[in-house]
């Protein structure tokens, strides 16, 4: 790893000679010894056809035109693209330009490769403009082509870049439109396909030809703030190693710079000066194994003093496009801020190549992250859509795994393989989901359940009578119409209310010596209609939905109506009476309500004292949040208990019960290097997962105070947890918090 990434020597472009011996076919070998011998060959023999191909022709700067197809070939090299997608680099042109035809490339290299360099001029033939209505059938064209074989699109990004590093050769007319293109639409694409350094390339490219002045103002800026900043990141850089050695941890460290484009879209919309932007350099760490991350950082963490509330966990919780790394902020020397990055290799080969570390990470270990990589878009998939994104609506689900179908407006939805028309309908918005029907599928009527196809245009017939079912979710397959099927289900809970309020009507009857609720026929209709007048309900349904949701309180309501049946001349049960005075003050199984973990719109775990199965819990029947559970030693419940006793109820937990349960917890720790590590260690062995941590330390006694949400089973699962975290040496005190 090297710090050549920094956007500063994007900028210049290099004289013509250097190009010209930097895509030599040597300097191409070079690169692709990860290949095998064969593979090697291949690559061989396209580059002489190419170069015979090609052979007259120039590029606008004067070099032979076959410096072109080379560069792009080392771009891909360098992203350890196999031989096909070599040999497709190689010849990326030649079809379009030199008269040969798509068997020609077949007879010689075979039908993968043809394929690929037939998707790649198709891609070239593509109007491209910034018009609405011609992006979208770009875009749609672009996805196909991504669709069949993503390595037409990373053959075309490389093409691009070389294309852009060399814009300043053509003439200045074409200036506008391509860089235009670039950043409308093949940075976009990078970016989504988590090529982040190819992106900030493509960027600050763009950035350079759309504003030539600007560029240049900034690139003059950022020169003297790099040159009063040198002495400091040396001094950092040597601080920084120092102190890894000491700690006996290898790693990488580099220095890295925020592109010009950055800085220049952060002062526009920050609306801040060049002399504000304090996050001009940083460090980069990159370590051996994950858990070597929370090492590096506690070593950070020792040296220089961390910024309150900079810290960032993107390996627990990665970033839309896969992007893993620890962020954090340290006051380095000088006073100085400086922002660190810590990863491991793969994660660093994800965050800098994206998609393209599939080939990369296989070529080093010949381990396969693809399907690790896919998890992740799928995932990211079902995630909310960060509306601030470009082309917010193209999900970057890619790969023969997803399928890419149209709107009626020709919008490209981009969902995972075998997704159905329900999918889409939530995919498109959740209101068409909740109430969709049925759909037409490139014109023709179908149900619900219909897998969709590349290239499929969907309709979707709504009926506002129509919900979602729950059979639904057998056949659904992105996590955002599970979630939001279920989400109706939750939201449309009344059936749960009803059934929670005639328990507690029916309980609170018993009290007042009526073993039922009456029932709602013509016999009893004076006694509800009299009763509906006291509460002010529209309906009896209503009145038990409300209290089920705790808007009403029950025994209220049931002395009401228990005055109303003794009017009507039922007499109370003198029975039920004499029972329910032994039982009051006492929990009975008959008044308990049993906790089974569920939760729902009339029943919630309460987020204040996180009761987890085994603790004594208690219920109170919220003003329109149903019953809440809590624990009995909880402050708020005591206070509840004393302001609005009524309301309370006695709970247990079910027997069995398969969730788990967040709790939160507190651990004080010396901190050396490693504590996290061996927390996290620990936690996992005794199976308990982390759900957020926050680490601040005191800066006198050098103690660190974590504070940690893990989820466990029961408290005497969190008991084991907290006994094995005590056991962790450098851990002074654990506690549940
Ligand atoms: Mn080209």
């Amino acid at each position: 790893m090297s710090a050549s990434r920094c956007s500063a020597k994007l900028s210049k472009s290099k004289p013509a000679s250097v190009n010209a011996s930097e895509a030599s076919f040597a300097s191409l070998l070079t690169k692709i010894q990860y290949l095998d011998r064969s593979g090697i060959e291949t690559v061989r023999q396209a580059y002489r056809w190419a170069d015979e191909l090609h052979l007259g022709q120039l590029r606008n700067s004067g070099e032979p035109y076959i410096t072109h197809p080379l560069t792009v070939t080392a771009l891909c090299a360098d992203w350890k693209l196999d031989a096909q997608a070599l040999c497709a680099a190689l010849l990326h042109d030649a079809l379009e330009d030199c008269g040969i035809a798509k068997r020609d490339i077949i007879e010689r290299f075979g039908s993968t490769v043809a394929d690929l360099v037939d998707g790649l001029t198709k891609l070239e033939k593509l109007p491209v403009t910034s018009r609405e209505e011609n992006q979208a059938e770009s875009f749609r064209k672009m996805l196909l082509a991504m669709a069949s074989d993503v390595r037409v699109i990373l053959i075309k990004l490389a093409d691009r870049t070389h294309n852009m590093r060399t814009l300043g050769e053509t003439p200045p007319s074409k200036w506008a439109r391509i860089a235009g293109e670039t950043q409308e639409i093949y940075a976009p694409i990078a970016h989504r396909l988590g090529l982040n350094q190819t992106y900030r390339e493509l960027q600050d490219l763009s950035f350079k030809y759309l504003r030539p002045w600007r560029y240049q103002t900034l690139t003059q800026a950022t020169a003297k703030a790099r040159a009063r900043a040198r002495d400091l990141v040396q001094r950092g850089q040597k601080d920084l190693e120092a102190a890894f050695t000491k700690a006996k941890l290898p790693c990488t460290i580099s220095g890295r710079e925020k592109t010009l484009f950055s800085i220049y879209r952060k002062m526009r919309t920050k609306h801040v000066n060049f002399s504000d932007i304090n996050d001009l350099f940083g460090f980069r760490i990159v370590v051996g194994s994950l858990s070597e991350c929370y090492t590096a950082l506690g070593v950070l963490h020792q040296l220089y003093k961390p910024v309150p509330g900079r810290f960032k966990d993107h390996i627990a919780i990665p970033k839309a496009n896969g992007y893993q790394s620890l962020h954090t902020t340290l006051i380095g020397p000088s006073g100085v801020t400086v922002e660190f990055q810590i990863r491991t290799e793969p994660m660093h080969w994800i965050a800098e190549s994206g998609v393209a570390a599939h080939w990369l990470y296989k070529a080093q270990t010949g381990h396969n992250i693809g399907a690790q990589w896919l998890q992740s878009l799928v995932d990211i998939q079902n995630e909310t859509v960060d509306a601030s994104e470009f082309w917010d609506h193209v999900r970057v689900d890619l790969f023969p795994d997803a399928v890419y179908v149209f709107t009626p407006k020709n919008k490209i939805m981009a969902l995972p393989r075998g997704a159905t028309v329900v999918d889409f309908a939530y995919a498109v918005h959740s209101t068409i989901g909740d109430r969709c029907m049925s759909a037409r599928v490139n014109g023709e009527l179908a149900p619900l359940r219909t897998g969709l196809k590349n290239g499929d245009r969907i309709e979707v017939i709504t009926a506002p009578v129509s919900q979602p079912n729950p059979a639904w979710l057998s056949f659904v397959r992105t996590g955002r119409a599970r979630s939001k099927i279920r989400h109706y289900m939750k939201t449309q809970a009344q059936s749960q209310s009803l059934a929670m309020g005639q328990k507690l009507l029916a309980q609170a009857l018993r009290s007042e010596g009526y073993d039922q609720i009456p029932p709602q026929d013509t016999a009893s209709q004076a006694i509800w209609d009299k009763a509906l007048r006291f509460t002010g309900n529209k309906s009896v349904e209503e009145l038990i939905i409300d209290l089920g949701l705790g808007k009403r309180v029950a025994s209220v309501v049931a002395k009401r109506l228990a005055r109303l049946l003794a009017e009507f001349g039922l007499a109370p049960n003198p029975l039920l009476l004499s029972s329910a005075l032994l039982m009051n003050g006492e929990s009975t199984s008959s008044n308990q309500i049993i906790v089974d973990g569920s939760e729902s719109a009339s029943m919630t775990i309460s987020s204040c004292c996180h009761p987890i199965p085994g603790d004594d819990i208690v219920g109170y029947l919220g003003h329109g949040e149903g019953l809440v559970i809590h624990s009995t030693s909880c402050s708020v419940a005591t206070r509840l208990v004393r302001k609005d006793a009524d309301r309370m109820m006695a709970a247990v937990w079910s027997d069995d019960i398969e969730r788990s349960f967040i709790v939160p917890i507190q651990i004080d720790a010396a901190d050396g290097h490693g504590v996290l590590a061996q927390i996290t260690s620990a936690l996992a062995a005794a199976d308990a997962n982390i759900v957020h941590i926050d680490m601040a330390q005191e800066p006198t006694t050098g103690i660190a105070d974590l504070r940690l949400r893990i989820a466990v089973q029961t408290a005497d699962h969190l008991a084991q947890v907290l006994a094995s975290l005590a056991r962790v040496k450098p851990v002074l005190n654990v506690k549940r918090a």
